[in-house]
């Protein structure tokens, strides 16, 4: 554990500006008929909070949606108003609270077009507030604690549930109900929070970051199959996407019958990225067999590095907007 660091400030007075948009925490659970319904509102979940007397909040009620509403352009458009609104000076951090399903590409499209040093901290809840194990109040206050605490700073956008902060690069929603489902497979948490310590393990490495007003949806994720055909990959292109992201088998190989299709994607100029189905690891264009990883490369797959699938499609969609041209998106992944 080198570069340990505790926050020391974490009772002078700070604001944060909390801005919702929706998610289990704001749901109640119907016990009769086992479903989770939305009926809180942004202001509601903030009254619910304990008073912290060291932290005034400011709220921002961006919307009150699931997440599986939320789309790449709703997101960028919250990002834009996070760095508006981190522009006031009296404000010292921000918490963006989602709906957990999607919150992994969110929080990593924040990551690649956010360019500010003050803290932000994604939250939300794996149990709705009607719930024993109802874990969005600790979520949320550990994440304004967060979002307040200089030491916070310059350590890229974050995610903080269940005591255990994951930068945005890494972070994944890897269980469909438990409270610990937010892990970092490839690296591990960045920091943890005991009671009222925060305790960082080190910073992330800094990536570049894009200046991007629109985003290009139209970038498919396909994941391979044993004994998979083109099916998928034809019909992408078919229908007119911008990019393609595969997640390929092992260390990026996919099977024989899909290799023509590829070819003729990347004919057509649409950037194709390999990406591993492994929960961790990278593809490393290795095997030399048709449809193997070094196969692939030669006929210009691009290799996506140990993101895993619906993150390289956010970063592709993030690429085609800024520069369309195949060699950037290539260097981009492969750097
Ligand atoms: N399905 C919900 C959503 O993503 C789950 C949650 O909020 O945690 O909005």
């Amino acid at each position: 554990m080198k570069h340990v660091t505790e926050s020391k400030d974490l009772h002078r007075k700070a604001k944060v500006a909390v801005f919702t948009t929706g998610g289990t925490i704001v749901s109640n659970f119907n016990r009769a008929k086992g479903t989770i319904t939305p009926v809180y509102s942004g202001k509601e979940l903030l009254g619910f909070m304990p008073e912290c007397d060291c932290i005034d909040l400011e709220l921002h009620e961006f919307c009150n949606m699931p997440s599986p509403y939320l789309t790449p352009n709703d997101g960028l458009k919250l990002a834009k108003k996070v760095e508006d609104v981190l522009k006031d000076s009296t404000i010292d951090g921000a918490v963006v609270v989602q709906g957990t399903d999607t919150l992994e590409e969110i929080v990593y499209l924040f990551h690649l077009v956010l360019d500010v040093p003050k803290p932000v901290v994604f939250t939300g809840a794996m149990k709705s507030r009607n719930q024993l194990y109802f874990d969005g109040t600790g979520n949320l206050f550990g994440a304004i604690k967060l979002a307040a605490c200089s030491d916070a700073s310059e350590r890229g956008v974050m995610a903080y549930f269940n005591q255990e902060i994951h930068s945005a690069r890494y972070v994944v929603k890897t269980h469909t109900d438990n409270l610990s489902a937010f892990k970092s497979p490839e690296c591990g948490p960045i920091g943890r929070v005991y009671n009222d310590r925060i305790i960082f393990y080190g910073k992330p490495e800094a990536e570049r970051k894009y200046q991007i007003d629109q985003l290009d949806e139209k970038v498919v994720l396909i994941k391979a199959a044993c004994g998979m055909d083109d099916l998928f990959i034809r019909a992408s292109i078919d229908s007119g996407v911008s990019g393609m992201v595969i997640e390929g088998l092992g260390a990026g190989n996919l099977p024989p019958k899909t290799v023509k299709a590829v070819a003729n994607a990347i004919n057509r100029g649409i950037p194709v990225v390999m990406v591993s189905r492994c929960i961790t690891g990278c593809p490393m264009g290795m095997y030399e067999y048709e449809g193997g990883g070094a196969n692939l490369r030669d006929i210009g797959v691009i290799m996506g590095g140990s993101l895993n699938g619906q993150k390289a499609r956010i970063k592709l969609m993030v690429l085609l907007t800024h520069n369309k041209n195949v060699e950037y998106i290539r260097q981009a992944f492969e750097e």
